[in-house]
């Protein structure tokens, strides 16, 4: 369909851009800053230039209106919980004395002060820092972050939209602070909240701000009656204010919802919506609430937060059709664009031919301001490139890579009894039993040992050329060595190899697994100056060789006691990398399964009696609706049996998933079939025990009571205190001993220092039974 010409020209913006620069020089900057090698001055300088590059390379591509206010020094959650005032107490003193170190202190904390909690940012791989606030929160507005940075673009004589985190979602972020009643919600705080919004929204009207973006994520998921009430209240109110930019409403990542009636009914001058994936039923909703009249629309059409070139003819169709629907529409990415990483050209080791295939964010702009002038101008002012973007998208559906019939014949056949181990749990506990003679409590690890400064040295000299593969495989062997003889010493019962060969534990199999990509200046912010660089699963997958079993055998050949064999499971595989668009999550997670199959009976058929498939991201991929929740644990759950569903009853399977709350979720955990599941709980005091008791789950567990996420080494009384705990929801005969996850992040003394703890508190407590 050719879409006839809008009334007003259609722009092109987007909501936030990568933060980092093309070599990273921000990370660069603010370590180098936190080492005291650069000055505060130099640090401002780096990224008030990052901004200004970004601006000018947005305006260059046809951006019309850029966003300000999106760029951050560590995480725009802090700057909006600076911009309201809400530095907790603990952390006031510093941040009076010294705004930037104090800001960094909240993001990190010192030697003296805890750090604000860090959580991921609705279901992307970006982490938050949480807002604490209480009842006696005090906000005031320190609009001076956004100011700036709209002088600055304003500067450069561009169009410029300061994006702010709205104030709704700012609250439901937030925790109760320490010292307030567990109870109490931060939504209170609303109307307390909401001056500090109309201050903001004030100033930036006197510095020259046409509109303002509010984002209100957070009302994409499901919400209370009386959220929806708060949502429309604080919308009222802002709208009503006489000094005021025009509002523009975003929302990203899900659709509205029963959010769309509200926004749609608030006094406010446009919304921005996400009209991709499960998204896209905004579009039926938005006619059913009968549009916009008379206001603007920021439709996201181009997915945000993948690396897909955009099929620019639907994505016309889909502009088309809105175009009925408000009085003005302009054309942007579902999100902002700061989970994707920067430029496509960069990767000069990918093969042009799939390339062609990629959007980062460079791209993905060049997409919008192709697509806003196909909207205002028609279609034949963009046939060029709607021709190029026919090619590739062809290009990539006829492609062997997308298309391998061994893998798609064999998906296909994949029956219910594949993905089931044929002997029940309790069967296959006695097999386990008789094969395996553990003790009771018996004890393991997560799977990997410290990751040494000269491990990574030895991958780097691999990589280099330095070293070459027999010395590198020596290096590890010898590695292996060591993790094994200790374990012995220290007398645990089920041993690891330590996974010193893996640099990641996605990354490694992607490496051996065809239909995967790897980039190499892919990079994506996890945290602040975190970044990390996303595998690519662009086709069908399939295992050319076992990946694991010669580091497990070895292992195993060292020692009379079992060494558990470690995979990553299918679902994570698939959630820390960008995953196919082009057919549904639930056909990549079965290829994928179905590869990890076969490395599964390589373990086994070379003896190894126990095998763990890590899946600590089941539960953070759960959609952000409760409604399409069930979808996915259904083909989630399938995949982690069908990795797992094809080993002898007396093979005994784990798994491990590092959170501690998890009873929206223990059917599915139920689910997965696997005999064995270790969990983090030392923090929580085994909280988990009691949660899986309470759900009746029938199977061994083992929760953690040893937090590995700081250096401090838990006494063995301490240690055998939680195991006392864990016993009173879980018999002995069902309880394991281990940390609450692996080890690599670990220094060696401490590691042993404290696995010698665990040992003796499971010796302790066993001779108690
Ligand atoms: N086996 C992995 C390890 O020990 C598990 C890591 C994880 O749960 N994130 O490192
Ligand atoms: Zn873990």
């Amino acid at each position: 369909m050719t879409p006839k010409p809008a009334a007003a020209a259609a722009r092109a913006t987007v909501y936030g851009y990568p933060r980092q620069g093309q070599d990273r020089e921000l990370k660069k900057a603010t370590e180098g800053y936190w080492k005291g090698r650069v000055t505060a001055d130099a640090l401002r300088a780096t990224a008030a230039e990052l901004r200004r590059a970004t601006w000018r390379r947005l305006a260059e591509a046809g951006v019309a209106e850029v966003p300000t206010g999106d760029f951050s020094h560590y995480d725009h959650v802090l700057d909006t919980t600076v911009m309201v005032g809400a530095i907790p107490d603990r952390h006031r003193a510093a941040f009076a004395a010294d705004p930037l170190d104090g800001y960094f202190a909240m993001a990190r904390g010192t030697r003296d002060v805890a750090p604000l909690e860090m959580t991921k940012w609705f279901d992307t791989n970006y982490h938050y820092l949480v807002p604490e606030l209480g009842p006696d929160t005090v906000f005031s507005p320190d609009s001076a972050k956004q100011v700036g940075e709209l002088a600055e673009a304003l500067a450069l004589g561009l169009t410029a939209r300061p994006v702010l985190v709205g104030p709704v979602t700012y609250l439901l972020l937030a925790k109760p602070a320490p010292g307030a009643p567990a109870d109490f919600e931060p939504l209170a705080l609303l109307d307390r909240l909401l001056p500090v919004y109309a201050e903001v929204l004030a100033d930036l009207r006197a510095a020259g701000a046409e509109w303002v973006q509010l984002d209100e994520p957070a009302l994409v998921q499901d919400r209370t009656p009386a959220e929806l009430a708060a949502a429309a209240h604080a919308y009222q109110r802002l709208g009503a204010l006489a000094d005021r930019p025009r509002i523009l409403v975003a929302s990203y990542f899900d659709r509205l919802g029963d959010a769309l009636q509200v926004l749609a009914q608030a006094p406010v001058d446009g919304l921005a919506m996400d009209f991709t994936g499960p998204a896209a039923a905004n579009l039926d909703a938005l006619a059913a609430v009968g549009g916009l009249p008379g206001r603007r629309l920021v439709a996201g059409v181009v997915d945000g937060r993948n690396i897909w070139i955009n099929d620019l003819s639907k994505s016309l169709t889909t502009l088309g059709t809105l175009l009925g629907l408000a009085d003005r529409v302009d054309v942007a990415a579902s999100c902002s664009l700061l989970h994707v990483p920067l430029d496509a050209a960069a990767e000069h080791d990918i093969d042009p031919q799939i390339l062609r295939w990629l959007a980062f964010a460079r791209q993905k702009t060049t997409e919008l301001v192709t697509l806003a002038r196909g909207l205002s101008l028609g279609t034949d002012a963009i046939a060029a490139e709607l021709a190029a973007n026919r090619a590739d998208l062809a290009s990539r559906a006829g492609s062997p890579i997308t298309r391998d019939p061994a893998v798609r014949a064999r998906a296909g056949a994949v029956t219910e009894a594949d993905a089931r181990r044929p002997h029940p749990y309790p069967e296959r506990a006695t097999a386990q039993r008789a094969r395996l003679g553990l003790p009771l409590l018996p004890t393991t690890t997560i799977g990997s040992f410290p990751q040494t400064a000269e491990l990574r040295a030895a991958r780097a000299d691999l990589r280099a050329g330095r070293v070459d593969p027999a010395g590198y495989e020596e290096r590890v062997r010898a590695e292996i060595r060591e993790v094994v003889a200790f374990q012995e010493q220290l007398g645990i019962d089920v041993l690891v190899h330590g996974e010193a060969e893996r640099n990641d534990m996605v990354q490694y199999f992607a490496e051996q697994l065809t239909g995967y990509l790897a980039t190499r200046h892919g990079w994506v912010q996890s945290y602040g100056t975190r970044y990390v660089r996303p595998p690519i699963l662009a086709g069908d997958v399939s295992r050319p060789e076992p990946m694991t079993t010669r580091w497990t055998a070895y292992a195993q050949s060292l020692t009379p006691r079992p060494v558990k064999g470690m995979l990553t499971g299918p679902v994570t595989m698939l959630a820390w990398s960008f995953v196919r668009d082009d057919q549904p999550l639930a056909d990549t997670a079965r290829q994928v399964a179905l590869a990890l199959r076969d490395e599964v009976a390589d373990l086994e058929a070379a003896g190894t009696a126990v095998i763990q498939v890590d899946e600590p991201a089941l539960r953070e991929t759960l959609p952000l609706r409760a409604a399409d929740r069930a979808g996915y644990l259904a083909w989630a759950t399938e995949a982690f049996r069908l990795t797992t569903g094809g080993v002898r009853p007396d093979t005994q399977i784990h798994t491990h998933m590092c959170y501690a709350e998890f009873g929206d979720i223990v059917r599915a955990i139920d689910d997965l079939d696997a005999d064995v599941i270790s969990l983090e709980a030392a923090r929580s005091h085994m909280q988990v025990a009691r949660e899986l008791a309470a759900h009746g789950y029938p199977r061994q567990a083992g929760p953690g009571v040893y937090d590995i996420h700081s250096p401090r080494v838990p006494s063995a009384e301490e240690a055998a205190e939680l195991l006392r705990t864990g016993l009173r929801a879980i018999p002995a005969e069902r309880l394991w001993v281990n940390p609450d996850c692996g080890l690599k992040t670990r220094g060696w003394p401490e590691t042993r220092a404290s696995l010698e703890n665990l040992v003796r508190a499971a010796h302790a407590v066993r001779a108690e039974l």
